[in-house]
């Protein structure tokens, strides 16, 4: 069993500079909203890898890596999805070292793991979650799912776009 862990204290780890470690944690992930439907994350508590290095000039380079699955509709054709992702974020954060250095996970040398591996795994997901790459969705005219459907599916009415560029010709 891990420890889950969702905020960690930095240095409680005593680092001294140039000095690593890497901790194995249990992280706990809430559900995801998106695209106004709600994604289960699973394994609900994570199990990642987290690696600390003290840096020279003070600070730490912070790296989080971990593997999961979301689980929910697919946005394409509406059956279940659960694709999986795999995590691999970097932080730094140096007092002093200006913005683009100060880390908004870390303060005070307190990690805020949980709101981390929350981010990264946003920022890791497809603009589509999706039940498999190729799915080929609902037919826009029906709404037939065209991964059982095949490719043969089609309807007779829909006039051939070729047809409909010579109407507009007729027109003028
Ligand atoms: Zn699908
Ligand atoms: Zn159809």
């Amino acid at each position: 069993m891990l420890a889950r862990t969702d905020s960690l204290d930095l240095g409680r780890l005593r680092l001294t500079a140039g000095e690593g470690r890497r901790l194995e944690l249990e992280v706990a992930l809430q559900a995801l909203d998106f695209a106004g439907e709600s994604y289960v994350v699973t394994p609900a508590a994570v199990r990642a890898l987290l690696d600390i290095s003290r840096m020279t000039h003070d600070g730490y380079a912070l790296r989080l890596r971990f593997e999961v699955a979301v689980e929910g509709p697919c946005m394409r054709c509406l059956q279940a999805a659960r694709p999986g992702f795999r995590v691999d974020a970097r932080e730094v954060d140096r007092p002093g070292g200006g913005d683009e250095l100060c880390s908004p996970y870390v303060s005070d040398e307190e990690l805020d793991l949980h709101a981390w591996a929350r981010d990264a795994l946003a920022l890791a997901l497809p603009t589509q979650i999706v039940c498999r790459e190729d799915c080929a969705g609902l037919c826009p005219e029906c709404g037939t799912d065209l991964n059982e459907a095949g490719p043969e599916h089609a309807h007779e009415r829909s006039p051939d776009p070729r047809w409909a560029k010579l109407s507009e010709l007729k027109l003028e």
